[in-house]
């Protein structure tokens, strides 16, 4: 009999892991607060902007370099799936990416030798935006993107098709100290049984796992994006220091974001609008005086150096976790979806999962 596992958490990393999953013939359960593929309560996944890359790459680790490579390596067959299989369409676009100044130009250009990566020195103004510097930009023609409501529209569509058990509007209690799981009780008093168990619920696991991982280190972080339509469209990401301009096929222009670390306050605010709306116009300056189509914020699930934590508990057998993804849950998603189940299913995993583990 094909094993059955619970997934707690229905957001981009648990859809991705339960797609793994399902992939190797097992039954599979997610468990969502809310509804997959919608914004309710600051839900990262719906919100992110959908840069298939990790911004600035040099500034990460190897091993969260690893994850983000093998992600964006993936994205072209799980997108192509998707549409062929579901009809909807994750919109991925090979849009590329130009990085203004100031940056570290000497590691920028070091780490993209060292990965392959084509980078090109440009001018901005090239590309029809506005450099606050006289130093040429780069591009990197090769980066892409994909649009976070339709792939996560595309995933649910996918994973209903395959028999997953969606069981959304359902909240999990905190897990109470224990050995072994088999169980884990719903806020309504509902008993759910499996197996094995993933805790995929980004900003939310800590909450959930406190009693068995004291020393998890994740804790929301607030990112606000501002929405555009300008008359004249990008063809490509802008990015300048912290701060991007997101271009989607219909005319769309996503402005941000931020990085705020307000607990679980999901709220949109006006004085980040304002300074979202200045730096977007200081490099695209016919944005001046557009209305604003939509202001939205995410709640990502913040860990220190960006490092997600995917591995079998240490002590309490049949738990996993594949969560704190941070800022490039989306980019990362594929990786530690088919890690979290080589492990689950007794494989030998991709990549080594030691730097992943559980802070003891
Ligand atoms: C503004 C912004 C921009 C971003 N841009 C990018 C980008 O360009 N590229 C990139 O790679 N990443 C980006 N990210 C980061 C990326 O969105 C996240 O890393 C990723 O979405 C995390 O996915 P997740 O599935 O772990 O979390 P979530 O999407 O938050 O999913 C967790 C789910 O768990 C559910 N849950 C929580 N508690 C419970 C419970 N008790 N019971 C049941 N369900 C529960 C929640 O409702 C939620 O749906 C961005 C994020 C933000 C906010």
């Amino acid at each position: 009999m094909s094993q059955h596992v619970l997934i707690a958490g229905g957001g981009i990393v648990g859809c991705l892991t339960a797609m793994e999953l399902v992939s190797r013939g097992c039954q599979v359960t997610i468990v969502e607060r809310n509804q997959i593929a919608s914004q309710t309560s600051g839900e990262s996944s719906w919100a992110g902007a959908g840069i298939v890359f990790p911004l600035l790459p040099w500034l990460y680790s190897d091993h969260v370099n690893v994850l983000t490579s093998y992600g964006a390596e993936s994205y072209g067959a799980i997108c192509q799936r998707l549409l062929d299989e579901t009809g909807i369409d994750p919109q991925l676009i090979t849009s590329g990416f130009l990085l203004l100044p100031e940056f570290d130009r000497a590691a920028a250009l070091a780490w993209c030798g060292k990965n392959q990566l084509p980078v090109q020195p440009v001018r901005a103004s090239a590309f029809g935006v506005q450099s606050l510097s006289g130093e040429d930009a780069l591009w990197l023609p090769t980066v892409s993107q994909v649009r976070p409501p339709c792939l996560m529209h595309a995933l649910r569509a996918w994973l209903e098709q395959n028999n997953v058990r969606l069981l959304e509007h359902t909240a999990l209690e905190p897990l109470g100290e224990t050995a072994s799981l088999r169980e884990w009780r719903t806020t309504s008093g509902k008993v759910l049984q499996a197996d094995k168990f993933i805790v995929t619920s980004g900003a939310w696991s800590f909450d959930l796992l406190k009693q068995v991982a004291s020393k998890l280190r994740i804790k929301p972080m607030r990112g606000q994006i501002v929405l555009y339509k300008p008359e004249r469209q990008l063809e490509q990401v802008v990015y300048r220091e912290g701060f991007y301009l997101v271009p989607r096929r219909d005319g769309y222009l996503l402005a941000g974001s931020t990085l705020e670390d307000v607990g679980f306050d999901p709220s949109t605010t006006p004085n980040v609008r304002e300074e979202i709306c200045a730096k977007a116009e200081a490099i695209m300056p016919d944005l001046k005086g557009l209305p604003i189509i939509k202001h939205w914020s995410g709640l990502r699930p913040g860990t220190p150096e960006n490092m997600p934590v995917i591995a079998q508990h240490p002590e309490v057998e049949n738990l996993y976790l594949n969560t704190g993804h941070f800022r490039y849950g989306l980019t990362m998603g594929p990786a530690s979806a088919r890690l979290v189940a080589a492990m689950v299913c007794g494989e030998t995993p991709w990549t080594n999962p030691a730097p992943f583990a559980l802070p003891q």
